[in-house]
């Protein structure tokens, strides 16, 4: 398998052993699904299912950031539970993944259930010097020294400029006083009139975001765990503290052995987003009875990576694609598809190149629909069994 990490900038092999350990960064449950998360969900069901495939037991662990500062303040505007909203949001999500058909994780671990986990992690950077507290009497909040490892930036390879442009943007809070740097992240904010907390050796309080993955994934996948994904915009500051969280704690860096990040979805060509309220939601798409798999092919007809647009013709054109699959495999009686399948697999193996399994299941269909001579009686049955193994698409 060569997939690109963001780490080192290129393509290379990822050597994995009989068992891979795979991370993806959840959902905060505080609105629900749009195509921009769909598009990471489908894009590392498509490697797990690849790896799955060519024989391996993969250990996919997944959080959901059941609380923290967006859960909260949403509920706060609709005079919601954030209890509630974070429980039905979840539970949306769980339904959306299951209709395009991405394969749960192993473990999926809500940050209130390890707060234990968390708390000692934090304990531990606080005895050992890489977190501190805040100079702030009153709510001396736990933050983490992003000096206190050697190279911090290797993950999303920003220069220290483009860091400290993006944290704001991205939950980071510069100007809060009594930190050392104003790029050092929270790991534990203090309890708050109003807020929820949980009692711990730290005082009661509540997590950042960054260190829950860290204490989520270590605890279940161990040092050096073969991949940490997520949609592009966490690549800094989320996976960059992440990995400095884990090598302040262990010694060792980086924390995965790749990075990887799945491009954005925008709309119509303008970036999808809350603030410009254009998001498209998975869960629209599936009242207004389109098809989930259709949805699922239109993500898949563009590379994992790559920022792209979510058009009324992409999804048009995986409708029809879809049809037309499923046409050829009726057939019953279609040509071989052994060379289908091996060549699905090997598109995938070379960085998840999905528009190219594509292709290629694009032209054994055409043949069949072409209703050529040499056919085999179970070619449509073979083909579908293999399309759903690999892309995850049901054509029955
Ligand atoms: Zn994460």
């Amino acid at each position: 398998m060569r997939l690109f990490d963001t780490r080192t900038g290129d393509t290379r092999e990822l050597i994995a052993g009989h068992t891979v350990r795979l991370y993806v960064c959840g959902i905060t449950p505080y609105d629900a699904t749009h195509l921009g998360h769909a598009n990471t969900y489908v894009a590392f069901d498509l490697l797990n299912r690849a790896w799955r495939n060519a024989g391996h037991v993969v250990t996919y662990v997944q959080n959901v950031t059941d609380v923290d500062d967006p859960l909260l303040e949403r509920a706060e505007r609709d005079s919601d539970d954030w209890v509630v909203l974070g429980m039905r949001e979840t539970a949306l999500f769980r339904e959306d993944m299951e209709s395009l058909r991405v394969l749960p994780p192993r473990h999926y671990i809500g940050a209130v259930e390890a707060m234990d986990e968390i708390t000692e992690l934090v304990g531990k950077l606080l005895a050992s010097g890489a977190a501190y507290r805040a100079d702030d009497p009153e709510h001396p909040d736990v933050y983490f020294d992003h000096t206190a490892t050697a190279d911090f930036g290797y993950v999303s390879r920003y220069s220290t400029a483009e860091m400290e442009r993006i944290f704001p943007e991205r939950g980071g809070d510069p100007d809060r006083r009594g930190k050392r740097h104003p790029l050092d992240a929270l790991l534990w904010r203090t309890a708050r009139e109003g807020e929820p907390s949980w009692p711990s050796d730290l005082g009661d309080g509540r997590p950042g975001w960054h260190v829950e993955c860290t204490a989520i994934a270590l605890n279940r996948l161990g040092e050096a765990f073969d991949l940490q994904g997520g949609g592009s915009d966490l690549a800094f500051p989320h996976h960059e503290f992440g990995s400095a969280h884990g090598e302040a704690l262990t010694g060792l860096h980086p924390m995965a052995r790749h990075y990887c990040h799945a491009g954005m979805i925008g709309l119509d060509g303008e970036k999808m987003s809350k603030s410009k309220g254009n998001l498209v939601f998975v869960s629209r798409l599936r009242a207004d009875r389109v098809d989930s798999m259709a949805v699922r092919l239109a993500l898949l007809s563009g590379h994992w990576r790559t920022d792209r647009s979510w058009t009324a013709e992409l999804l048009t054109t995986g409708q029809a694609r879809l049809h037309r699959w499923r046409e050829a495999v009726a057939l019953g009686a279609t040509p071989d598809p052994t060379e289908l399948v091996e060549k699905v697999r090997l598109h995938l193996a070379d960085d998840l190149d999905s528009p190219g399994a594509l292709a290629a299941v694009d032209a054994w269909a055409d043949e069949a629909l072409r209703r050529p001579s040499a056919t085999v009686p179970d070619g449509g049955s073979r083909a579908a069994d293999a399309v759903d193994a690999l892309l995850g698409v049901a054509l029955r």
